[in-house]
């Protein structure tokens, strides 16, 4: 049973009043907001269950951030977590995924689904956690759990669904250095591989559908063969699981269901277009979201500047939300500071992103004033305009107050350049 009032349909026969504050949010016109998402090149994760400021994902909108929290059996702290969760929405996260997998995961779910953000879930983890392990889990617990997330309020869920028997044979087939990277993906081929089933995610898709859509939940169709490092890259197993997931973005949009796709994890920074390019076009330009990519294994401790390296590029061949990477990637889980730093340089890859995908492009009227206000020497204005001031003053300060900075001090060239013309002007 599908309900008439999902977002989809609702656009298809007008501008429902959710669309009309994005549309204004993001300055584009009401009526095209409406198009898009009926056609399903941007969603609107929003679960009626809950109130919060509402994000749109997808073409000719903003690129978003997303900044993945949540405990882990080797690091169980909530009150952590629901501090970087608040750290997360104070640097800009525009969405927060809780992925944890320790200590009490619905009421560690109905924290964060109390602060003013579009939350999404990975509802694996939990069915693994409450069976004890992969093998166990079966369709009957896996879609109680769904269920559950989406009683509960969980905008949007990344559902596996694209990892199915045929993707595990590509895996066989063209065997990748670091096998699977992704959780939801190992727990899927565990399933499979021990109890000789077809994941119930993509054999029961319709089924799932049902559930989505008489919540309105988005599901987001995880990219559990990601390739995990640049070496697994061009292997087979990642361009299978696409196509699934191509056919399946039809079927979700056929019946009522916002979605996205989740993309690339681990590729070459070349192969970053081609990639972004080729998801959207099997998957009818549904938003694509990005993990990653990571375009260098050897930066442990920097990935997030790898990342952002990666996803600024994913941006400007049409990626539509970013997952934050932190400088924990690949080593621990990270700490407040972690989240603010990935944060922070995740919503730069986001923007350069915008200077080059929105119509106003870098013509915006705050990079036209940052320009002006460096060639006046304008440094509160600097600070004023900057994405994040509080770091411009902090490192301009060092040397105290002077009229230039001290990089080049009296020698400074914007101040020369500015007094040789206005001598010129006075000349005149
Ligand atoms: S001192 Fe050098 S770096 Fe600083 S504002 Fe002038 S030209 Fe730029």
């Amino acid at each position: 049973m599908f309900l008439m009032d999902s977002l989809i349909r609702r656009c298809a026969h007008g501008v429902p009043p959710e669309v009309g504050i994005i549309a204004r949010d993001e300055g584009i016109d009401a009526a095209t907001v409406s198009r898009a998402v009926a056609q399903g090149r941007i969603v609107i994760p929003a679960n009626p269950e809950r109130q919060h400021r509402l994000c749109a994902i997808g073409e000719g909108c903003r690129v978003k951030v997303n900044v993945n929290i949540g405990t882990s059996g080797a690091h169980c702290d909530p009150a952590l977590e629901e501090k970087k969760a608040q750290a997360a929405l104070d640097n800009g996260a525009d969405a927060l995924m809780d992925l944890s997998t320790g200590g009490d995961l619905a009421a560690i779910r109905k924290k964060i689904l109390s602060l003013d953000s579009t939350v999404g879930t990975v509802p694996v983890y939990e069915a693994v956690r409450r069976a004890g392990n992969a093998a166990d889990v079966d369709a009957d617990l896996l879609f109680a759990v769904i269920r559950e997330h989406c009683k509960q309020g969980v905008d949007f869920l990344t559902l596996h669904c694209g990892v199915n028997l045929d993707a595990l044979s590509a895996l066989r087939t063209d065997p990748r250095l670091m096998g699977v990277v992704s959780r939801g993906g190992v727990f899927h081929c565990a399933m499979m591989v021990q109890r000789g089933e077809e994941n119930p995610l993509f054999s029961e898709f319709d089924y799932l559908l049902e559930i989505l859509s008489e919540y309105n939940v988005t599901i987001s169709l995880g990219d559990g063969m990601r390739p995990g490092c640049l070496q697994d890259a061009e292997k087979l197993a990642k361009s299978v699981e696409y196509i699934t997931l191509g056919r399946l973005a039809k079927r979700a949009l056929a019946s009522g269901v916002q979605r996205m796709i989740e993309g690339p994890g681990h590729i070459p920074l070349d192969q970053v277009g081609y990639n972004v390019r080729m998801i959207k076009e099997i998957t009818d330009h549904a938003p694509l979201y990005l993990l990653g990519p990571i375009v260098t294994d050897i930066a442990p401790g920097y990935d997030h500047v790898v990342s952002t390296i990666g996803g600024a590029v994913a941006c400007m061949h049409g990626a539509d939300f970013l997952c934050m990477v932190s400088p924990s990637e690949h080593l621990a889980l990270p700490l407040v500071d972690d989240i603010i730093e990935g944060t922070r340089v995740t919503k730069i890859a986001a923007h350069i992103g915008d200077t080059v995908r929105r119509p106003e492009g870098y013509r915006t009227e705050r990079e036209v004033q940052m320009a002006d206000a460096r060639r006046r020497l304008d440094w509160e204005e600097q600070f004023r305009l900057a994405l994040f001031g509080d770091v411009a003053r902090r490192i301009h300060s060092r040397d105290g107050e002077q009229e230039t900075c001290s990089m080049c001090g009296d020698l400074c060239a914007v101040k020369m350049i500015r007094e040789l013309f206005e001598g010129d002007t006075k000349k005149e």
